[in-house]
């Protein structure tokens, strides 16, 4: 075996930070760099593995960013948009490979992104499973052979109730394969709510829904409806999990990579002839 890959983890004491936390530290050829959290969280100072019920580790968690990419070889932000800007310029400054989990990321913060591309490898997902990656492909390849004057295309999609940004960018990302697939702008076709006397669905639309309730992880529905007949692509996340563990994954395959934008397709290896 390799040489441990050292990884770092923002928001550690977060819903998804906690995840990471506990699949670091499940994987043999990860080694935890530590976790910071934001500078008025309560828990900093606290052992790291009080967040997860755990056996003390003797690091704490911290509230230093910088020192974490520093040290680490890649650092996973699962955090909050309004942060971003930092840690892309602190993976730059130490070009440290990063991995963003965080969505509802405005058009300002995806040019930082993009820009910082050049320098760092970065890999960007809204959704992190396997199963989410596999069905934004399979929406494109529908996309591109159901014609739009006869299939509408609707995506719905439930969260907790404690979710910040809607639609989830993991709804934005289907509808964004499905625009693809049909080669249009999503911007130019897309319809995110509808209230009042909105008149008929235009043809080409692509309609986005978004339920929140309860403790619901994540549902997506997306459906292609026509005339007579109806087909709807379905993923139901159940545990965070399945994005922890894509996340963790995706760190190592990341960790000493060349600058680059990464997504998931690549971390798992997908080629344009699978699904
Ligand atoms: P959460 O609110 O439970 O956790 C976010 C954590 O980040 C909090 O503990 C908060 O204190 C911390 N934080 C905020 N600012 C920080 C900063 N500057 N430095 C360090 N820590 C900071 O939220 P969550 O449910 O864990 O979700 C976090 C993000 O991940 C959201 O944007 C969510 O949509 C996204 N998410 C992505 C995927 C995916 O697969 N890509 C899956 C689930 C959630």
């Amino acid at each position: 075996m390799g040489p441990l890959s050292k990884i770092g983890i923002l928001g550690c004491a977060g819903r998804m930070g906690r995840m990471l936390l506990q699949e670091v530290l499940s994987r043999a050829e990860a080694q935890l760099a530590g976790g910071v959290e934001a500078a008025d969280n309560p828990l900093i100072g606290h052992d790291i593995a009080s967040l997860i019920g755990a056996a003390p580790l003797g690091l704490l968690v911290g509230d230093d960013a910088d020192a974490l990419f520093e040290t680490a070889d890649a650092v996973i932000d699962f955090t909050h948009p309004g942060a971003l800007p930092r840690h892309i310029d602190l993976a730059l400054r130490h070009r440290t490979a990063l991995v963003v989990g965080t969505t509802g990321l405005d058009r300002a913060a995806e040019a930082l992104i993009s820009a910082a591309t050049d320098k760092v490898a970065i890999i960007r997902a809204a959704n992190m499973s396997v199963g989410v990656t596999l069905i934004t492909r399979l929406v494109e390849q529908l996309a591109a052979k159901l014609a739009a004057d006869s299939f509408d295309i609707e995506i719905v999609e439930m969260h907790h109730r404690h979710k910040i940004d809607a639609p989830s960018g993991t709804a934005l990302a289907l509808a964004q394969a499905a625009a693809q697939g049909r080669e249009v702008a999503l911007d130019r076709v897309w319809r995110k709510s509808r209230d009042g006397q909105v008149g008929a669905r235009p043809i080409g639309e692509i309609g986005l829904s978004a339920i929140r309730g309860g403790d619901v992880v994540g549902d997506h529905t997306v459906i292609f409806a026509a005339d007579g007949e109806r087909i709807e692509i379905s993923h139901r996340a159940s545990s965070r999990q399945i994005f922890a563990r894509g996340a963790v994954t995706a760190a190592l395959w990341v960790a000493g990579r060349p600058a680059g934008l990464y997504g998931m397709n690549e971390v798992l290896g997908l080629t344009s002839r699978q699904l």
